[in-house]
């Protein structure tokens, strides 16, 4: 669990750059430890820090389109897990800081090359196991997205009219400084100013919307607790509307006007919320929604917390499928990226799970054609979805095919009225938390009262095509 910490002392203290008055303090040796440089996720070593939990965000971002000058002001409230002499922060090294305040008072810090992605900050004194802290991150740069191990692009991705932001599962710190772990949930209020007559879109409420002089700033506030993956500050030239779903669940959607295909699309968005409201449990989300961009080089859409992010107009099994992973996902999250089934393998099947309620194909259905597919048809089958084997693997079709034929079989397998028993309880047991495949298997067969070893070894585990 405690990976292994970077010594870095040596090379702060010498960096002609880090002379400043706090110098004397940090050579006199404060009390604590450094907290360390990663958090322990064997596919994303460097992602996520350790020593601290993070209960809220308030970004203010500032994003000039036409230089794609990216600057901010990000102020973090944490607590300390252990009594911390320096603490790191995910912040790419494109986005040059310019000035930290811990408690008020100004901190040394360095953002070493070789670490890619480390703030690391010395306060003035050392930060007591169990005390919150406040941290005031100065920064600017030219905005550059992070390519993934799969080749997609991820975090704060330049578009022609602005940007598509989104951070799965290692682009959050592309433009905000952040513990950027899915383990460490807090709340968000994010402002954006850009140029008047672009539209600037976060997650949960809008708070405000404030024009001075060419600018106008967007400001959103999220109450509930979500992983830094699932923030967005995507902006453009947007159409806003709003409605409310029968259930009463306020919604917002903003539409590339160039994406027309998908007003259609959108019009089923307040019936999904409240289908998988019905089947899995109340909402977890104040909020809901949509953004639809017209980023087509981005290639994929993403989940974002009460308003997924689509870089097209999206047909109805797309909108599905990230409106589910509100409930899975985005209020139960992956403990690790090798639990990405959680994810993506219960919005897939709670897609199917829609079409069938819209009179198309049966999960069942679905379940039989894609066991149709030869063994040796290794896309359908590999890698495993319980063991997608590397950060290369975690959104390979296997993990959403066979995820979601896992999820189908087991309700054929248990019935209904365990396997919904199953889905819903699930929820509340982590709610706004985070939880392993491991966890999920086990709940299951509790619920269900048989053992079930053999048939998640079957589907999640086995190194090609699953039997019976
Ligand atoms: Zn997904």
């Amino acid at each position: 669990m405690t990976p292994r910490r970077v010594v870095l002392l040596t090379a702060v203290l010498s960096a002609a750059a880090f002379v400043l008055p706090e110098t004397a303090a940090v050579a006199s040796a404060p009390h604590g430890t450094p907290g360390s440089v990663g958090s322990g996720d064997p596919y994303f070593p460097r992602q996520g820090n350790g020593g601290y939990d993070v209960s809220h965000y308030r970004l203010a971002v500032h994003y000039v389109p036409g230089t794609k000058r990216l600057s901010g002001v990000a102020h973090v409230t944490a607590r300390a897990t252990m009594t911390l002499s320096r603490f790191d922060l995910d912040l790419r090294g494109n986005l040059h800081v310019s000035s930290v305040r811990v408690n008020g008072h100004r901190a040394a810090y360095r953002q070493p090359k070789k670490l890619v992605q480390e703030l690391v900050i010395t306060p003035r004194h050392a930060l007591r196991a169990g005390r919150r802290f406040h941290v005031t991150v100065h920064y600017a740069g030219t905005a550059r997205p992070v390519t993934d191990p799969d080749g997609s692009l991820d975090g704060f991705i330049p578009t022609d009219d602005g940007a598509f932001v989104a951070s799965e599962p290692q682009g959050a710190p592309t433009w905000y400084p952040v513990n950027d772990t899915p383990r460490d949930k807090a709340t968000y209020a994010v402002s954006i100013t850009v140029p008047k007559g672009l539209t600037a879109v976060s997650n949960g409420a809008l708070t405000g919307r404030h024009a001075h002089g060419r600018l106008v700033t967007w400001s959103w506030a999220l109450h509930q607790r979500v992983s830094s993956y699932l923030v967005t500050a995507t902006l453009g030239r947007f159409a806003v509307s709003r409605g409310r779903t029968s259930s009463g669940v306020p919604y917002l959607t903003a539409v590339d006007p160039r994406e027309a295909a998908a007003k259609p699309v959108l019009k089923q968005l307040p019936a999904i919320v409240d289908y998988f409201s019905k089947v899995y449990g109340r909402y977890p989300f104040g909020q809901a929604g949509a953004i639809v961009d017209h980023a087509h080089k981005v290639g994929y859409a993403l989940e974002t917390a009460t308003r997924p992010l689509f870089d097209r107009a999206p047909d109805v099994a797309t909108l599905s499928h990230e409106l589910a992973h509100q409930w899975y996902g985005d209020d139960v999250t992956v403990a690790k990226w090798r639990d990405i089934w959680l994810n993506e393998g219960f919005a897939e099947f709670s897609s199917w799970l829609y079409t069938e309620h819209t009179g198309g194909q049966t999960t069942a259905q679905h379940l039989a054609t894609l066991l149709a597919n030869p063994a040796s048809d290794s896309d359908e089958w590999l890698p495993p979805p319980g063991n997608p084997g590397s950060g290369k693997g975690i959104f390979a079709d296997s993990v959403y095919d066979r995820g979601a034929g896992t999820l189908a079989a087991l309700r054929q397998l248990v019935g209904d009225r365990t396997f919904f028993a199953i889905m819903r309880g699930w929820l509340p047991a982590h709610r706004y938390g985070n939880a392993t495949v491991g966890q999920f298997t086990a709940f299951a067969q509790r619920v269900a009262h048989r053992n079930l070893t053999h048939f998640f070894y079957e589907w999640l585990y086995k190194n090609g095509k699953p039997t019976g």
